[in-house]
């Protein structure tokens, strides 16, 4: 008989996040940039930024189910273009794009829908671009058993188009590679062209 559904509930909130110190933080930072968070305009400021991190930083929480793949289906699984926002955990700026998640079916499969949620679980966090893929990657790894998991981010850094370089409109590219997808070039391939991504 085949294993039965399989439900995980995610529980990845926050209960790290202290709002009421973020706040006195906040209004910290404002007055050592010269700027007085007393006055009615910023007066409000620093309890609006701190719930504003602690959005950016909790992913919604979802059930995750898996199926075993009764029918066998062996072909790439893709979701393209899921929107990623996450913040840059060297400056505190938001970093945005579009993932392209797909999956080679081994043992087990998932809601198409799941894989954007896959995707916010890590994006809401302070985390580097090159992290994030990897972690979707292995997550997807590690729950379904794939034959092969293929994952890029492509993304703006607000800290790189704002200041620094102020490169504005430049994108950043980082992808995983697991199982046939990274071995086969002909499967890797596949992945990239269906992506609409050049390999
Ligand atoms: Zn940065």
């Amino acid at each position: 008989m085949a294993t039965p559904h399989r439900r995980l509930r995610v529980i990845h909130g926050r209960d790290d996040i202290d709002l009421p110190a973020a706040e006195k933080a906040v209004a910290d930072l404002l007055t050592a940039l010269g700027k007085d968070p007393g006055t009615e305009h910023l007066a409000d400021t620093p309890r609006r930024v701190a719930q504003s991190y602690a959005e950016l930083l909790t992913p919604r929480e979802f059930n995750l189910t898996t199926f075993p793949n009764d029918e066998g289906y062996d072909e790439l699984v893709l979701a393209k273009e899921i929107p990623v926002q996450s913040l840059c955990e060297h400056h505190l700026l938001p970093f945005h794009g579009r993932a392209y998640v797909g999956y080679l079916p081994g043992e087990r499969i998932l809601g198409l829908s799941k894989l954007a949620r896959v995707v916010e679980l890590f994006a809401r966090d302070l985390q580097v671009q090159e992290r994030l893929t990897k972690q979707i990657a292995n997550w997807l790894q590690e729950h379904l058993s794939p034959k092969g998991v293929g994952v890029v981010i492509e993304a703006e850094h607000l800290c790189m188009a704002l200041r620094g370089v102020r490169a504005a409109g430049s994108r950043t590219v980082t992808s995983a590679l697991h199982g046939v997808l990274r071995e086969n070039p002909a499967s890797r391939q596949e992945f990239f062209a269906l992506s609409g991504l050049r390999a």
